[in-house]
């Protein structure tokens, strides 16, 4: 891992703004700043996990929270009829923040496959 921080992490310390709509001990979640759809959050854990690829064993409860909260923030949002999740991992899944983040992305309809 970079010795630099990422700019996830730094939103978790608090160094630069960003738009949160709930956080806990274990995440954060805030909106994302290049919005894909009418509703576009992100869900990242506070602990510094690069991504999917470098999650340990014991992160398993840790990634299961993070699915509980997406869950509640689309009841929350309202986002009733369907939504989509994403992790995007390492350059060919076009992941850009090497912070692991899940997107919430809702409220208009999302086409498959993805581009
Ligand atoms: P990914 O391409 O999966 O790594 O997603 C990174 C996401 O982070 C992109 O959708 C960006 O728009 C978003 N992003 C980057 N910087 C910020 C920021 N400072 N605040 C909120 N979202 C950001």
């Amino acid at each position: 891992m970079s010795e630099e921080k990422t700019i996830f992490k730094r939103i978790i310390d608090g160094e630069i703004p960003a738009d949160i709509i709930f956080e806990d001990e274990q995440c954060l979640a805030f909106k994302d700043v290049h919005p894909q759809a009418p509703v576009h959050v992100l869900v990242i854990p506070r602990k510094e996990i690069p991504s999917i690829a470098h999650l340990s064993d014991e992160d398993g409860s840790l990634m299961g929270h993070l699915l509980l909260v997406v869950r509640d923030l689309a009841r929350q949002l309202g986002l009733d009829d369907g939504y989509r999740v994403v992790i995007n991992t390492g350059e060919n899944g076009g992941q850009t923040v090497d912070h692991l983040h899940v997107h919430l992305l809702g409220e208009r309809y999302l086409g498959w496959p993805p581009g």
